[in-house]
């Protein structure tokens, strides 16, 4: 058959791409192949969590390259035992399985709940309450989990077994929860795609008490939240409320893709062998840098500092959206994960914000998402301020009036 005419390029045309490709990085700077230097406060969405080229993660990846890259599942890895010992030692859970991907890494969640109740005898109790705003990945089961049309459409019917509530109303919560067919509850503890929005610690409470209530598991999504980002190892630290399962992503392997699933032995009770598998994940190159992320993350003081740098940073936006009221609304977000809720569209925020050489990312309601390195400094935190003041002087309608 004759290949019909491209259009403009060979790939999907499934992202409106700017107009950059990045040829190097280092720290929280990178650099086009022209030579312009910019200020990536977008993290690679959240992965980047110790910055481009950080020396121990690339000696890591070096090291790993040169002895043995992949094997399978059907081998014992030594890198995946000792991440997953590292990662029960430091979280609620007990039991880890490697993945690729956020999306994968919340496949095995939604498994892994059905499976608990398969295993207690109750097959009926499948079905996994989310949350409007919700995100949670892009296949199948995870466009189902995250209820939104935008990127339910045209993709055949929905997954069974999800059913989204409003996010906050706990009369409707309440009632679901009590459905004879429910598995689990599924909530990111910050919606992140959403646009940074904090669940109010009562109303993760009342969903740990309903759990326990009603025999449901609670999954965490903190695919965006964990290692690190918003000042604790994972989010939950934050609230207090812990879950049985939680999905991991994105900062876990600094730029190289992996993720984890987590759970108690408990939740992960169902999981026995031949229930589920993955070819790449947790092969070694991954195991590799996984825990080379954790021996920075995890080192003493250096969530800490996150904590401290993130206060200074929230602090002298706090001030910027107090001075350009007609411009940023609110500062919202736990530590390193915030967002500039916008009075102005968040794309020509962003679109500032890159004038002034500076890359952030976009999210739902309207916000803009800062995701500097953990490991920023002070003075890039700084340096930061003045170009986002700049960029919100560009589109201050009051001093434009002035101006004119
Ligand atoms: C990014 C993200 C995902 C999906 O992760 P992928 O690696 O893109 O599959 C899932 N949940 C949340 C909260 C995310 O931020």
């Amino acid at each position: 058959m004759d290949k019909q005419p491209l259009d403009t390029s060979p790939l999907y045309q499934t992202y409106q791409r700017a107009p950059l490709a990045f040829e190097r990085g280092e720290g929280v700077w990178v650099e086009t192949r022209d030579g312009r230097r910019f200020m990536d406060l977008s993290g690679g969405v959240a992965v980047n969590v110790l910055g481009h080229a950080h020396p121990h993660l690339v000696a890591a990846l070096k090291d790993q390259a040169e002895k043995l890259w992949h094997t399978s599942n059907l081998f014992e890895i030594p890198g995946q035992r000792r991440l997953a010992e590292r990662l029960t030692a430091n979280t609620f859970a007990d039991k880890a399985f490697f993945t690729n991907s956020g999306a994968e890494a919340l496949e095995c969640a939604i498994k892994t709940a059905r499976r608990y109740h398969y295993v207690s005898g109750q097959p009926e109790r499948y079905r996994i309450l989310t949350f409007e705003g919700a995100f949670h990945g892009r296949t199948l089961a995870t466009i189902a989990a995250g209820g939104q049309a935008k990127y339910l459409e045209g993709f055949g019917p929905k997954v069974e077994g999800f059913d989204q509530l409003v996010f906050g109303d706990e009369a409707a919560l309440r009632q679901a929860a009590a459905g004879a067919d429910v598995a689990a509850i599924l909530i990111e503890p910050i919606q992140g795609e959403g646009g940074i929005r904090t669940v109010p610690t009562p109303f993760l409470q009342l969903i740990r008490e309903l759990c326990d209530t009603y025999g449901l598991l609670l999954i965490y999504d903190e695919v965006q939240t964990g290692i690190g980002r918003t000042g604790r190892f994972y989010a939950y630290e934050n609230s207090g409320v812990v879950p049985d399962i939680l999905a991991s992503a994105k900062g876990l392997g600094g730029g190289f893709p992996v993720g984890v699933c987590l759970a108690t032995q408990e939740a992960a009770k169902g999981m026995t062998p031949g229930s589920h598998g993955t070819t790449y994940g947790g092969n070694p190159l991954a195991m590799a840098v996984g825990n080379a992320v954790l021996d920075v993350v995890l080192e003493e003081g250096f969530l800490e500092e996150v904590r401290r740098k993130a206060l200074l940073f929230k602090q002298s936006l706090a001030s910027l959206a107090d001075r350009y009221p007609d411009v940023v609304e609110a500062i919202r977000g736990e530590g390193l994960l915030i967002g500039l809720k916008m009075r102005v569209p968040n794309t020509e925020m962003v679109a500032a914000l890159r004038e002034e050489a500076v890359l952030a990312a976009p999210a739902g309601d309207n916000v803009v998402r800062l995701l500097p390195p953990l490991n920023v400094t002070e003075e890039e935190i700084r340096t930061a301020m003045e170009r986002i003041e700049n960029a919100a002087a560009r589109l201050s309608p009051a001093l434009q009036r002035a101006s004119a």
